[in-house]
């Protein structure tokens, strides 16, 4: 069972040989390649399974992924996050086999599951909470105790009230608390950002809630359904996104960019050996509409870049595990200190002290060029162009949100100061810094208490 991982990669040996379409070599497809059974499944166009050796193949390698990151110990409280999705319940599923089977010397863990209601940013669908019961009790069914909590609570984070609750206290989900303030701010923020700004948003957001619920809630981990293939769309959407500074932390197994690190158990699997394992294992899944539902495929940068690693996927499958692989090598030189990170993402700031010939500043300054209209740029000298750029600058720099934001959270609200004060992350902070900004303008006439 050890050649598992060499299976996935030798395949470019393969595909050349069934490029020649030489019969004497062409495998077998209709037994098992481990057994010699029936084979039910078939992996990279050219790897027969019997149903058995497949759900061991997916076991070992689920298994492995954990083990050789060396970061779960014996005991340690880990947070599923579940959505209902299909990724998520594969996850579920194989944290159960793992744990029910697990020998004295295996990998053993506490899990519990969070489920975070997003509703609040999707289209409204027709019995919404029904949708949102039934897949809470589908997970209340895996054994497990289940929190729950919603989007907009992420407005709550430090306010020092509850922001999570456990399904097990709580007979309906009409019961569940909601805060309307809470949800028109999220929505007054994402009100004028483009449908990839709103998705990256969304994400980053629901990161940042379920790493607080499990830091509040004592775990030591919280493990997402994330598959090679959503690595390799995450990478590229990172690029495309201005996170390139962020490839290694979000393509990597662990990322210890929040207060709880997390962990991706799936990295190793296709979507379509997901996709068969739940069909195979007969598990019910839920597919909620979201912000992508029938959308065109070049509607935002996330779907484009979707459809381009699906049709990867089907071409060329090793190909997906180059390009995520890729990822983790990718780190950026002469590390930042750890004090400065950004509110959203936590990431380590990207823009605070910038290099002169970076890409980032290379960027600013076409945006800058580009905000000057063409009747200036003809009636006006030289001269009055460079005066526009470096107001523009000074006006950016005036922002003193972004000291908070990386460069990749900052984009969404560059063009829009109104939505920054909107944001749930920076809203503390924005009221902070104008009592400090009152409170300076007004020094003067205070009374000092010495
Ligand atoms: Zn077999
Ligand atoms: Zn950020």
């Amino acid at each position: 069972m050890c050649s598992v991982e060499e299976d996935i990669e030798d395949i470019s040996k393969y595909s050349k040989r069934v490029g020649n379409r030489n019969a004497s070599e062409y495998r077998n497809l209709q037994e098992c390649k481990k057994c010699d059974m029936k084979s039910e499944v078939l992996l990279q166009k050219k790897d027969p399974f019997c149903r058995k050796c497949f759900f061991e193949y997916c076991s070992h390698k689920f298994r492995s992924t954990i083990g050789k990151s060396k970061q779960i110990k014996h005991g340690d409280k880990v947070l599923l996050a579940c959505s209902g999705g299909r990724k998520s319940t594969a996850l579920l599923h194989m944290t159960k086999k793992t744990l029910d089977f697990a020998t004295a010397k295996q990998i053993s863990f506490n899990a519990e599951i969070i489920f975070i209601d997003e509703s609040l940013v999707f289209p409204t669908v027709e019995d919404k909470q029904q949708q949102i019961q039934n897949i809470i009790n589908e997970l209340k069914s895996y054994g497990y105790p289940v929190l729950c909590s919603s989007l907009e609570m992420i407005c709550k984070l430090n306010s020092n009230q509850i922001f999570f609750w456990n399904c097990d206290t709580i007979d309906s989900i009409k019961d569940f608390p909601s805060c309307s303030d809470s949800q028109n701010c999220i929505k007054e923020c994402m009100e004028d950002m483009s449908l990839s700004a709103k998705l990256d948003f969304i994400k980053h957001i629901r990161l940042l809630l379920i790493t607080e619920i499990a830091n509040h809630a004592g775990f030591k981990h919280v493990f997402v359904g994330d598959t090679s293939c959503s690595l390799a769309e995450n990478l590229l959407n990172n690029i495309s996104l201005g996170r390139g500074s962020q490839i290694s932390s979000a393509t990597n197994f662990s990322d210890f960019r929040y207060k709880v690190s997390i962990c991706r158990p799936l990295r190793e699997f296709l979507n379509k050996e997901i996709g068969l394992y739940i069909h195979l294992h007969d598990c019910s899944y839920f597919v909620l509409p979201n912000l992508l539902t029938k959308t065109d495929t070049k509607s935002c940068i996330q779907r484009l870049t979707e459809s381009f690693i699906v049709n990867l996927q089907k071409d060329f499958p090793a190909t997906v595990f180059t390009i995520f692989r890729t990822g983790g090598k990718l780190l950026k030189q002469n590390e930042l200190p750890e004090t400065e990170i950004c509110l959203l993402c936590r990431s380590k700031l990207d823009n605070l002290h910038p290099n002169a010939c970076s890409a980032l500043e290379a960027l600013k300054l076409s945006e800058q060029l580009s905000q000057i209209s063409i009747n200036d740029t003809l009636v006006d000298t030289v001269s009055t162009e460079n005066e526009g750029g470096l107001s523009d600058l000074n006006d950016f720099e005036d922002m003193n949100f972004f000291r908070f934001l990386c460069y990749g959270c900052s984009i969404p609200f560059r063009k829009n100061k109104k939505s920054c004060t909107f944001n749930p992350v920076l809203k503390t902070q924005y009221v902070k810094m104008t009592r400090n900004e009152m409170k300076e303008d007004i020094k003067d006439f205070l009374i000092s208490k010495e």
